[in-house]
């Protein structure tokens, strides 16, 4: 089946004109620390410039599927975020643009496992393995973003019924703007690209039978946007 995909990609590449292709491997670029709240949570410090890291494609967790809790960390943590869909290509966005980049958001779970990422930052090494591994992103449908008021995006998580995280990107240290416009200096923004634009406080452990639902409040109404179980 890969191998076929890959074929038939490569086909479209050599032959369609690009405006025909869809993205064949988005980017999904995550923000950390972008919360103060959560920050001081973990002992980090508040950064001047955004924390940027990536997970691959195939980290993403779609449809309400659940998570089979890896066997590689005793310390699985949840992050709910809000999670941008980039719609258009672009480099070095200036900041004027920057809104014209994203028109649909949803929710995201950065999961992490937070005993490895730990061992990792102490040794200063890249901490892709405890954030970039299978299933690790997990993610709702997109809805357009006039659903819900762009600078003060309210969204909460419950594990089991309770709910253990209360964020408003109001409070995010960048905004989507500033991510965008910082990003795209170093990376081109591609349609199709994610955006997990960083968590509030409240991160903490699941375990195996925990049920995590993500909520997000639009104007109208309260939408239930994001169910994952862990398995
Ligand atoms: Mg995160």
């Amino acid at each position: 089946m890969v191998d076929f995909e890959g074929k038939f990609f490569y086909f479209c590449r050599l032959n369609l004109p690009s405006i025909w292709l869809k993205p064949i491997a988005m980017k999904i670029i995550c923000i950390g620390r972008n919360y103060v709240d959560h920050a001081k949570e973990l002992n980090n410090p508040v950064p001047s410039r955004p924390v940027v890291f990536m997970k691959p494609p195939s980290a993403l967790l779609i449809s309400n599927r659940p998570l089979y809790y890896p066997e590689f960390t005793k310390d699985l943590h949840y992050e709910l975020e809000v999670v941008l869909k980039i719609g258009k290509n672009g480099r070095h966005v200036q900041r004027a643009f920057a809104g014209d980049y994203f028109k649909e958001v949803a929710l995201g779970i950065d999961f992490t496992a937070r005993d490895l990422q730990s061992e990792l930052k102490k040794k200063g090494h890249p901490w892709e393995i405890a954030k970039g591994f299978d299933h690790s992103a997990a993610i709702s449908e997109f809805i357009p973003i006039e659903r819900v008021n762009r600078t003060a995006i309210e969204f909460q998580l419950k594990k089991n019924g309770e709910v253990v995280q209360k964020g408003n990107t109001k409070d995010m240290i960048f905004s989507f703007e500033d991510i965008i416009v910082y990003v795209s200096q170093y990376f081109k923004l591609q349609m199709g690209d994610l955006i997990y634009t960083g968590t509030p406080a409240g991160v903490g452990p699941v375990q195996i039978g925990d049920k995590l639902e993500g909520e997000l409040f639009t104007k109208t109404t309260t939408e239930s946007l994001i169910t994952c179980e862990i398995k």
